[in-house]
């Protein structure tokens, strides 16, 4: 039996989607051979991988002159190459801190050269994100980076932030569920297992202008070399390229970016919904204008009741509910593969959990 997974990633996604993979598994389109088995190199992956990037950059409306790559390493791979490839001698880069993730993607940026914080939540406890007037941009600054939902402090920033420098924004737990603002941002990046498929690689756009400036780095870490190898500079994660393909087909059958944004809009609503009408049973630690609308964090009056909840949850079939471990708590994450029939049942449970 299926569960409703309200895991934070690897995520749950579309049954369809396992379906067909599980369909295919054994002979790919006739190949007589799995996706997994074939060369990168063969016509038949190289369709494939050549349709992911293009639907990929359909979906995000990127710009003619943005480009899109697919790098192996997560998203955590990318806190060291944005500044690799972008900070040059004499400039720096601004980190807004606004949970953990911005904090450990600020951390390995600064092992590469100069960076500070154009603004820190930490005293504040990482309640909400900054207003554009709290963020710090010095003279010298290559780009602002933003994460634009905390996974795990569950805060996402209600607009694209407003600042002289380019954007370099962390999407990981929101990709194709906020359109970006390429008026903005100069490079977007998330590791795909949140919103669009298995573990194993992100996907990065980046406007040509910041390849043009790219030095020298060793092949994998260039931004350059996967864009002019068209991500295929080595054997790419094919499986999980495979996958992701299904995945954004979905999306844009379903309406793409603004209709899945609406969409999961409409499945956190359900949620702070139950939270704001158990009159405190349930708390949101976010300020309500910063709430995520991928991540509901939530707390109940105690460790123990917080740890009885999400067991009996489990026992109802509504897995991965546990805070993450650096906070505690509880977390309903509400990515694109859940269905808004799982996001119903767990509004239901809590609304019933909190009644007994
Ligand atoms: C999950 C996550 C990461 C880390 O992703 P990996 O692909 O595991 O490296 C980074 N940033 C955010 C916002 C995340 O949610």
């Amino acid at each position: 039996m299926r569960v409703h997974n309200f895991g934070a990633g690897p995520s749950t996604l579309p049954l369809d989607v396992l379906e067909e993979a599980r369909e295919e598994f054994l002979d790919y389109q006739g190949s007589g051979m799995s996706v997994i088995e074939m060369s990168h190199r063969s016509p038949a992956y190289q369709e494939l991988h050549a349709e992911v990037l293009a639907t990929a950059r359909r979906l995000v409306e990127a710009p003619e002159d943005v480009e899109v790559a697919i790098v192996q390493g997560g998203a955590s791979l990318q806190f060291a190459m944005v500044p690799l490839n972008l900070l040059e001698p004499e400039l720096t880069a601004g980190y807004a801190v606004t949970g953990t993730w911005a904090a450990k993607a600020m951390a390995d940026a600064s092992r590469v050269g100069p960076v500070y914080a154009a603004w820190d939540g930490t005293a504040e406890g990482f309640r909400r994100t900054p207003a554009d007037d709290e963020l710090v941009v010095h003279a010298g600054t290559r780009y602002l980076h933003i994460t634009t939902n905390e996974t795990i402090g569950g805060i996402r920033y209600p607009e694209w932030p407003r600042v002289a420098v380019p954007i370099v924004a962390d999407m990981s737990s929101d990709f194709m569920v906020r359109p970006v603002d390429w008026g903005r941002v100069a490079l977007v990046y998330g590791g795909v297992q949140k919103n669009l498929g298995p573990s194993g690689a992100a996907l990065v756009f980046i406007h040509r202008d910041l390849l043009e400036a790219t030095s020298e780095l060793p092949n994998y870490l260039s931004y350059r070399w996967h864009v002019e190898h068209r991500s295929l500079g080595n054997t790419p994660p094919m499986f999980t390229i495979y996958v992701m393909g299904k995945v954004l087909a979905r999306i844009e059958e379903r309406g793409g970016v603004a209709a899945l944004a609406e969409e999961t809009r409409r499945k956190a609503d359900l949620i702070y919904g139950a939270i704001d009408r158990s009159e405190g049973f349930y708390r949101s630690p976010v300020d309500p204008a910063h709430r995520s609308h991928t991540n509901v964090v939530f707390r109940l009056s105690d460790a123990e009741l917080e740890a009885r909840f999400v067991e009996e949850a489990a026992r109802a079939g509504l897995v991965g509910l546990r805070g993450h471990r650096s906070v505690g708590g509880c977390r309903a994450s509400l990515y694109a593969g859940l269905t808004f029939e799982s996001v119903e049942r767990l509004a239901e449970f809590m609304d019933e959990f909190a009644r007994r």
